[in-house]
């Protein structure tokens, strides 16, 4: 599933004078590629995370998935996309203290009014190497441990596309690794769409692409072409 952003920008108006975030954003996230933002603090990454997944509406311009314009989806329509098609992992985890494991995986297809299949729950925390934490909480769990139960919980609806805001940012080096590896294998096994907002090297460094963000435009393009160049 491919991600399309077409000039978009974005003006924050909500403080004494606007703040522009995003100022005329174009680029392409295609199936089977792992792209990641990097940029300084307050040069727009979130900001792009949140307008390409659709949790924010831009300002100006258009953002597509698969092939649909999210500028034309009402509410209903948007977050029903979102639900069924789109992975979110954030560095915060966002767990839910009083649930197990278990019960945080199937939550998005419980608040999809759905019921897990049989063995999906299971499979899902066997695919990040912890079938034998279902019944833990997530106070029971070390932070690598955690984060990846959320990825096990954004991989339950079997999203075409996931979006990671600074999925390493609470881990160790060695933590921080087990993920990165995690998220590679989706796009190299499974050609999943991954976009993730990063100030770590080292996870930019799984990514097939980094694009690099000044000012709320790209600032530039990398690729592992390029890094070989360099090298
Ligand atoms: P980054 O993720 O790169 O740190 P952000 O996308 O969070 O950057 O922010 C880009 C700019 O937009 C910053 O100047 C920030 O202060 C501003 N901004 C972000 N969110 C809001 C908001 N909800 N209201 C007003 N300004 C915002
Ligand atoms: P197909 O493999 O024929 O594309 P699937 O139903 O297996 O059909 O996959 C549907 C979507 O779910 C695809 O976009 C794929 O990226 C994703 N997907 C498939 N298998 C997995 C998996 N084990 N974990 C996470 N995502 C998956």
């Amino acid at each position: 599933m491919t991600v399309s952003l077409r000039d978009v920008r974005m003006i924050y108006r909500t403080g004494p004078r606007p703040v522009p975030a995003l100022d005329g954003v174009s680029v392409r996230f295609p199936p089977a590629t792992f792209s990641a933002v990097m940029g300084p603090s307050g040069s727009g990454k979130s900001t792009l995370l949140h307008c390409a997944a659709g949790l924010e509406r831009p300002t100006g311009g258009t953002v597509s998935i698969a092939g649909t314009t999210l500028g034309d989806l009402g509410e209903t329509a948007l977050t029903r996309l979102r639900r069924d098609r789109i992975g979110f992992i954030f560095q915060a985890f966002n767990l839910v203290s009083s649930l197990t494991a278990a019960q945080n995986v199937a939550l998005p297809l419980r608040l999809a009014g759905r019921r897990p299949a049989a063995g999906a729950v299971t499979a899902a925390l066997a695919e990040v190497g912890l079938a034998d934490r279902a019944g833990h909480r997530p106070s029971e769990l070390s932070g690598g441990e955690q984060q990846r139960v959320a990825v096990a919980r954004a991989l339950i609806t079997r999203p075409a596309v996931i979006f990671a805001d600074e999925p390493t940012g609470a881990l160790d080096n060695r933590t921080s690794r087990q993920v990165l590896e995690l998220l590679r294998a989706l796009v190299d096994e499974h050609g999943q769409t991954i976009v993730m907002v990063t100030h770590d090297p080292v996870a930019a460094a799984v990514a097939d692409r980094v694009l690099m963000l000044a000012d709320g435009r790209l600032a530039g393009e990398f690729t592992e072409a390029d890094a070989g160049a360099i090298a």
